[in-house]
């Protein structure tokens, strides 16, 4: 089989402002294709399912950054924590919670994003836009021990109408302002907007993403 996973990726690279970074989204993928992602170069790597990111990380380059970006449930955060460096699901505060005690209990720190619904669709989850201006983010953070608030993570609707998926994107870096603004005035960490997957990451970078999440513009579409 013919892969042209290194120049799609020296391709995105390419078209990429720099100050960017990009998750490569490996679900479903082979070891082979994460080991062909690795030698041209990325080293971090989003997987969205727990059993599948402990599965592959044995089998693969230590200096790779794992990251956790699918629904997180909470008999498996001491897993996840163990695997990833970086959760960017984190969806409500009682998984926030969690995430420390396991963080502080297994000697790490734990980067977390805040995922916001900022879709239309109901599926979707993560904080809503009025739970994320209701809450006073510099008490939770400053009760946090080994669990890290560096950023903000959303994905937009579904949709072939670009100007929904802007503003949605729109949205998600205004109230990222605002938040390190109000709550995280003078630390560095608070850092990071994960926004832009295959089909919306130009959108998403030139509304100020920091951080894009790509999975079928690197390795093709997926087989379900
Ligand atoms: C699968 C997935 C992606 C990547 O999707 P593509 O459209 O294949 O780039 C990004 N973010 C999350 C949370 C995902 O589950």
């Amino acid at each position: 089989m013919i892969s042209n996973i290194a120049e799609n990726i020296r391709k995105l690279l390419d078209e990429l402002p720099p100050g960017v970074s990009v998750v490569a989204v490996t679900k479903t993928r082979t070891e082979e294709e994460i080991l062909e992602a690795y030698r041209a170069g990325l080293r971090i790597f989003g997987e969205n399912r727990v059993q599948e990111m402990i599965a592959k990380k044995p089998l693969l380059p230590d200096d790779i950054s794992w990251h956790f970006i699918g629904r997180l449930q909470s008999n498996k955060v001491k897993q996840t924590v163990a695997a990833a460096s970086v959760i960017e699901s984190v969806d409500s505060l009682r998984l926030l919670r969690l995430i420390d005690a396991s963080a502080l209990a297994q000697g790490k720190c734990t980067e977390c994003l805040l995922q916001v619904h900022i879709a239309a669709e109901e599926t979707k989850s993560g904080f809503s836009l009025e739970d994320m201006e209701e809450t006073d983010w510099r008490q939770v953070s400053d009760s946090l021990k080994a669990a890290r608030i560096c950023g903000v993570m959303g994905m937009a609707t579904f949709t072939d109408d670009m100007d929904k998926v802007r503003s949605e994107f729109r949205a998600l870096y205004n109230l990222f302002g605002r938040i390190r603004e109000k709550y995280f005035a003078g630390s560095s960490h608070f850092r990071e907007i994960s926004m832009g997957m295959s089909g919306d990451w130009p959108l998403a970078v030139s509304e100020g993403s920091t951080m894009i999440r790509i999975g079928t513009l690197i390795f093709g579409e997926r087989n379900n």
